[in-house]
């Protein structure tokens, strides 16, 4: 997903009311694909359960037609294991016990975009990988806690990092979270690293996607031969969540739970 929007834009209140209800249908659609997660599915099957949520609520879907090698051609990217983000759907993709699940979705409501992604096991998982969801869970909130006025960026990453690489994971330096609102990728980017007290200042009214993507045994990842799908190098296992938020005088608003 390259077409970057580098534009930092300010929401006013009524477009933050609009874009909290485009991330409850986001959760939603996200809650619904986890719901239908068990051994012997599909990761197709998923798409399709997050799809009827958004055409349910009237939205779009702002992952579909994406430019890329080819048009992105779901609803949501689904990324098993090993893959980190972007995995295409596929009714070939079954399920096995064991197997973590990242779950990425964008719901386009009256214009505005709210960006969320959850990992979740099926059945039974190893320690490994509970460990790993409860690590790259933790350090969402933890970077989400200081989107704060007169913080910036490199605070956010900073904090993510410290924390992750604290655990003894990698974070990829090759993906970031980003603004988001109008468009899905709007400025700035916003790096799961840093160095505290640089990067772009944070305002009041800017909304962003804090996402880390956390990976086992090495921060390189390679794209897949489908073009979109991308993988940690060395095969261990990888994990992401992200939020969408808005950066208020009060604190940071999480605008994607349900
Ligand atoms: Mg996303
Ligand atoms: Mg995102």
């Amino acid at each position: 997903m390259m077409s970057w929007e580098r534009s930092i834009t300010l929401k006013t209140a009524h477009e933050l009311e609009i874009m909290r209800e485009a991330g409850k249908i986001n959760a939603e659609a996200l809650a619904a694909a986890k719901k239908a997660i068990r051994p012997g599915v599909t990761t197709a099957d998923l798409d399709a359960a997050a799809a009827e949520v958004l055409r349910k609520h009237g939205a779009k879907a702002a992952f579909l037609g994406v430019p890329g090698a080819f048009p992105y051609p779901a609803t949501t990217t689904i990324s098993v294991n090993d893959e980190m983000v972007h995995g295409i759907p596929s009714p070939k993709r079954k399920l096995v016990e064991g197997d973590i699940v990242s779950i990425d979705c964008g719901t386009i409501l009256d214009g505005f975009v709210a960006d969320s992604a959850i990992t979740c096991g099926v059945g039974e998982i190893s320690e490994q990988a509970q460990r790993l969801m409860d690590v790259t869970e933790k350090s969402l909130y933890i970077g989400i806690e200081q989107c704060l006025p007169g913080n910036r960026t490199g605070d956010i990453g900073n904090a993510i990092e410290t924390y992750v690489e604290g655990e003894g994971y990698h974070l990829t330096h090759e993906y970031t979270g980003h603004g988001v609102g109008r468009s899905m990728w709007e400025g700035p980017s916003v790096p799961n690293y840093g160095r505290p007290g640089r990067g772009v200042p944070l305002r009041a009214g800017m909304t962003l996607a804090i996402e880390p993507m956390v990976l086992i045994g090495t921060e390189r990842t390679v794209v897949l031969a489908d073009q979109w799908c991308v993988a940690s190098a060395d095969g261990s296992l990888t994990c992401h969540f992200e939020h969408s938020l808005a950066v208020t005088e009060a604190g940071p608003v999480i605008l994607t739970l349900p």
